[in-house]
């Protein structure tokens, strides 16, 4: 499978025992010599590795001012805490956002998710990579996982396609198998703030032992939070010691 400017589909993962997806290098060699990065916006050659022009990166839309848990956009950059966090803080400790979901950030998502354009994913995961370098240290990535019944549906999961890449670049390890969506939650979309969290409540499990380990979830959008504290508290029962949550963009 090809598609996009210059991708093509990750060759399976080797997966060690501990249920971790490890990288090849061939596959870094093919994609960055077969296929020379060409911006997706525009189409003239990308920056550096990046699947993006200068021009274009510098038009996306960054995000302001926002809570230092759980990203929800602030009137001012003190550094603040948003006043949901303060009254009911997240089972996550830290947001790192990439971008406001608006465009032409969230036609890249959406082209990733219903259209299956993989050469977004990556883009995405190189600058989730870029923007992580300078934030805490973690041990690994852990991509949100859908239910099994939708990932069906759709072929892959788009937070998987995209932490791959990340993990690539922060030479972390991804563990897309010892967390589990256990209800499929379709109409996440059109429920308030309160809703959500309810439906989404013990939607997810960890298993195995997390003790001690510093873990960042992967997302594709953030609306609420609600996902992500689900799963942040499913990894924190088993022991996890701190969860952040990258996110590429947030609505
Ligand atoms: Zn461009
Ligand atoms: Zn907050």
């Amino acid at each position: 499978m090809i598609e996009g400017p210059g991708i093509i589909a990750f060759p399976t993962p080797i997966v060690n025992r501990q249920g971790r997806h490890m990288v090849n290098n061939w596959w870094n060699f093919i994609q960055f010599r077969l296929f020379p990065p060409t911006c997706i916006l525009c189409h003239r050659p990308g920056a550096g590795e990046l699947d993006l022009c200068a021009g274009c990166r510098a038009e996306l839309p960054r995000p302001g001012p926002a809570c230092r848990r759980c990203a929800e956009p602030l009137a001012s950059d003190a550094g603040w805490v948003c006043g949901r966090c303060q009254r009911r803080p997240p089972a996550f400790d830290r947001t790192l956002t990439l971008f406001r979901y608006a465009s032409p950030v969230d036609r890249l998502i959406l082209d990733l998710k219903h259209h299956r354009r993989l050469a977004n994913a990556r883009l995405l995961g190189q600058l989730l990579h870029l923007a992580a370098t300078d934030w805490p240290a973690c041990d690994l990535l852990v991509p949100v996982p859908l239910h099994p019944r939708r990932q069906w549906r759709r072929g892959f999961n788009q937070s998987l396609e995209i932490a791959r890449f990340a993990a690539h670049g922060l030479k972390l390890p991804l563990d897309s198998r010892r967390c589990r969506r256990l209800r499929c939650t379709d109409t996440q979309a059109e429920l308030s703030a309160r809703a959500r969290r309810a439906n989404v409540r013990g939607a997810f499990r960890a298993e195995g032992d997390w003790r001690g380990r510093r873990v960042a979830i992967i997302d594709d959008v953030m609306t609420t939070g609600a996902t992500a504290d689900a799963l942040a508290r499913a990894l924190k029962a088993r022991g996890a010691l701190e969860v952040q949550v990258w996110v590429c963009a947030r609505a």
